[in-house]
């Protein structure tokens, strides 16, 4: 009889459980090992809280883990709380809850020969073999493989560069907020600067109020722009949303812009939302993005994307008008400002920063600061033993642009020369550097199934789920 192929995916938040289970449902015999840092799968940075307040920015109906049953989600959801429609907002928590479900599903429907196996470890470094695969080096351990997935998802977010950046290495500053229990340290009365002010920003500002912090919780980010409010309806998916002309020449940032505004005014003229707009152009942004130059593509970086992330990273409603009335009542104080530097200053930190436009920079004082300006996708700087591992092998082929690691079209990491691994391959935000749009379910969930395809062909002739038992 010959040997199962082992497939072992590193990483078990939602990419790397949508690709087991993506895997499992095949119908194919296969040993399935997937790697997590931690104990429960499928609770990532994103899914891993337990605050009931941390809502989903992706409405139920649009956060199914597999692109061939839409209600997947919504279906399940209605099992624990039959009030839960498409449109709602649910707790990540619950999120969490539905990808192990998840798993358990396509193990129970699974042909014989077809198993899963969880390993809670870290990996630290995956060597080629000679003659095809790799192992899988753990601490004290190795495990063979014929194909290896990364999945290792949302790394923590960068210091911003500044004068008395060793401040960063002091107790009163937050790293990465995701970090379970980072924000214990933090005490009722105290005052907090968060940097950043997109979606994180938003949901450590009302966890931080909740705990009793001092008010205002002060903000900043360049341009101070906060992520705007999903409709209380889901988008229109039509035809007419999508800007037209998008594929003819010039491929350029400025003339997508421009023409993306103009049809989103033009949209709403005829009672559309400009939201809709937003949403149709998804499904063509990776082509877009991989028709512009990498210098359009800095362009886009340095120009547009704070004005993009705003718009296509929206807050549930509810989440906003908590954010709204904070703004208000002046709980929440947000700057466009660049941080110039930190000095600590009787038990206190002095924060100099430099307001957008102005020409004199100004200075507040905290007693806590709290990183929430989102994942690093730069993958030299981020530190990961793993990944500096890999690279040091030269399987890696970072994007110049510091926004992930370069693929080839099946999702095979190319490596430091550019030549597509034979058993190496990606799933997660940062294939972001090769389709923008990496971040979200409804984009993962089509990686990981097209990405289970290419690991597990089916013969000539076979559909998929034939030869079930
Ligand atoms: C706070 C937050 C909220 C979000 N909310 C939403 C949302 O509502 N809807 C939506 O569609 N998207 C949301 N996202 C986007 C999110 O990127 C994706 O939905 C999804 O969680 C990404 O999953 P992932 O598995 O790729 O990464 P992660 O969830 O980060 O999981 C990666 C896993 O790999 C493990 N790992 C890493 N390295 C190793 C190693 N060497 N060995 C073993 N294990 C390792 C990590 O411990 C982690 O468990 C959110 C993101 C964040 C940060």
């Amino acid at each position: 009889m010959s040997r199962l192929p082992t497939i072992v995916v590193i990483g078990g938040g939602f990419s790397g459980a949508a690709v087991a289970a993506q895997l499992l449902r095949r119908g194919r015999p296969a040993r399935i090992v997937l790697v997590n840092r931690f104990g429960p799968i499928g609770r990532g940075v994103a899914y891993g809280t337990a605050l009931e307040a941390h809502r989903l920015n992706v409405p139920a109906g649009a956060m199914s883990a597999l692109p061939d049953d839409a209600d997947h989600f919504v279906r399940w959801a209605r099992t624990r709380h039959d009030a839960i429609r498409p449109e709602s907002f649910v707790s990540r928590r619950l999120y969490g809850e539905y990808l192990e479900s998840l798993l358990r599903e396509a193990e129970q429907h699974a042909v014989r020969g077809a198993r899963l196996e969880r390993l809670v470890a870290v990996a630290r470094d995956v060597e080629p073999r000679v003659g095809g695969g790799a192992e899988v080096v753990f601490a004290g351990a190795r495990l063979p493989a014929d194909r290896v997935v990364l999945a290792l998802g949302n790394y923590s977010p960068a210091n911003p560069p500044a004068v008395g950046a060793e401040f960063y290495d002091s107790d009163r500053y937050v790293s990465d907020p995701w970090i379970r229990g980072s924000l214990d340290a933090i005490r009722p009365g105290e005052s907090v600067l968060l940097l950043g002010t997109g979606l994180t920003t938003i949901d450590i500002a009302l966890d931080l109020a909740a705990r009793g912090v001092r008010l205002p919780i002060f903000a900043v980010s360049r341009h101070g722009l906060l992520p705007r409010a999903h409709a209380i309806r889901s988008p229109r998916l039509s035809a007419e949303a999508l800007p037209p002309g998008l594929d003819g020449p010039p491929r350029t940032v400025a003339r997508y812009v421009r023409s993306i505004r103009r049809h989103a005014r033009a949209h709403a003229r005829e009672g559309g939302d400009w939201r809709d707009v937003v949403a149709a152009l998804r499904a063509r942004t990776p082509e877009l993005w991989s028709g512009l130059t990498q210098t359009e593509r800095a362009r886009f970086l340095r120009h547009v994307r704070p004005w993009w992330d705003v718009h296509r990273h929206r807050a549930p409603p509810e989440t906003a008008n908590a954010v709204e009335k904070m703004l208000v009542s002046g709980d929440l104080s947000v700057r466009a400002a660049r941080i110039l530097g930190y000095r600590p200053v009787a038990g206190e930190i002095e924060v100099t920063l430099r307001p957008r436009g102005a020409t004199e920079s100004v200075r507040i004082h905290v007693q806590r600061v709290v990183n929430a300006t989102g994942p690093s996708t730069d993958v030299r700087r981020i530190g990961d033993p793993l990944l500096d591992a890999l690279l040091a092998r030269g399987l890696l082929r970072p994007d110049p642009l510091a926004l992930g690691l370069e693929t080839a079209s099946d999702l095979a990491l190319l490596d430091a020369e550019g030549r597509p691994s034979r058993w190496l391959y990606l799933v997660g935000p940062l294939l972001k550097a090769g389709y923008w749009e990496a971040t979200a379910v409804p984009e993962l969930r089509a990686h990981a199934a097209r990405l289970a395809e290419t690991l597990l062909p089916l013969p000539p002739g076979e559909g998929r789920g034939e030869g079930r038992d």
